[in-house]
């Protein structure tokens, strides 16, 4: 008998794939996560049937301190449902200039929720300053639309929110009665990174938003997490926005799968984009905008033209993102060996040698 995940890409294919630095999403399941899904109990999770499901929602809610989880299909419905759960009409969320929920949701709480975001310039450490998040809620007043949300995000670009910080946000939350939402899609770095419990980043918030698809390696999938009367209202939000789905217990198995096996091992992630951002520091005309923190290395070449750069280095097997400043993302499917061919890359591409 053949099993269909006995063609799971091997180290051969990642090698003719090269090694692709875009995003930890582009991670494919491994073998043994695709025998967890193929052997998945599945039920119709639209009528709360699927066992799968349900282990995978109590699960990410027991690791978050939460009463309930919701299984998404994508981190964008997650923080969408969110925001819809949280606001109404009229109402407004307080959110980073350049947070995934304002600047890369197409709009959506705007587009489905009639939700005004008030976008706030991120401090160089990534967190929303809070007497700026004072100045910004709007007085009670036929003027304005209702501040009512607090969203933040960690890790924020590859930043981990200082835990000091999330409690002086909470206070300040709490003072004004705002909600708080966590748009968590790389929570644990964040949490590996810090080396606590996830519980301890998220008992700040009300609710969190957390992917599997990104550092985790699952292939599809984000859990919200909240109150069971949150989660309630995420439900309905759910259905309405269409992401009920059938016998998502095949999904939920890969993501009950990376939770058991792929979260303790993004330290080596995060210790590999250190090693990449110390070898590609040494570089001339190479310049590390900062030390890594967790997964992502933000790098310039400046004087050479970054789509050029992409063609380069896509030559020499590595994949990137063309940009100002270029993102490179470490990830279950890039290895010691790969790191090391991206630094000789990088210094042949970046010394401006013809192939
Ligand atoms: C990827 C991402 C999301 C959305 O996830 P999708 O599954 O791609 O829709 C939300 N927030 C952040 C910070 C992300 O990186």
């Amino acid at each position: 008998m053949t099993h269909m995940y006995q063609q799971a890409p091997g180290a051969e294919e990642l090698q003719t794939r090269g090694v692709d630095l875009r995003s930890d999403t582009v991670t494919r399941p491994s073998a043994a996560m695709r025998a967890a899904m193929l052997n998945a109990e599945v039920g119709d999770d639209v009528y709360g049937e699927d066992p799968t499901v349900r282990r995978l929602e109590s699960r990410i809610a027991e690791l978050a301190g939460m009463e309930a989880g919701l299984f998404l299909p994508s981190g964008t419905q997650s923080n969408l449902v969110a925001l819809l759960s949280h606001c109404g009409r009229g109402d407004e969320y307080l959110v980073g200039q350049q947070a995934h929920t304002y600047k890369y949701e197409g709009g959506g709480a705007a587009v489905f929720g009639g939700i005004q975001p008030q976008p706030i310039e991120f401090e160089p450490d990534g967190t929303l300053a809070i007497d700026r998040l004072r100045a910004a809620i709007k007085p009670d007043d036929a003027h304005f639309a209702k501040t009512r949300l607090l969203c933040l995000e960690n890790t924020v670009h590859g930043k981990v929110l200082p835990l000091s910080y999330l409690e002086e946000a909470a206070a300040f939350a709490r003072e004004h009665r705002l909600a708080m939402h966590l748009d968590g899609a790389r929570v644990f770095n964040a949490a590996v990174r810090l080396g606590v419990p996830l519980r301890e980043i998220t008992k700040h918030f009300d609710s969190v938003s957390i992917c599997l698809s990104k550092g985790l390696g699952a292939p599809v999938g984000s859990v919200l997490a909240g109150s069971a009367e949150f989660i309630r209202r995420a439900h309905r939000w759910r259905k309405v926005a269409g992401g009920g789905m059938r016998q998502a217990g095949i999904l939920a198995a890969a993501g009950l799968y990376a939770l058991e096996h792929n979260i303790d091992r993004l330290a080596a992630d995060h210790a590999r984009a250190q090693r990449l951002a110390e070898g590609l520091a040494r570089l001339p005309g190479v310049e590390i905008v900062e030390p890594p923190q967790t997964n992502m290395v933000f790098v310039r070449v400046p004087g050479m033209d970054h789509h050029e750069l992409a063609r380069r280095l896509r030559e020499r097997g590595v994949i990137i993102s063309p940009a100002p400043v270029l993102r490179l993302v470490t990830h279950l499917d890039v290895d010691d060996e790969g790191v090391e061919r991206v630094i000789g890359a990088f210094g042949e591409a970046a010394r401006g040698r013809e192939t």
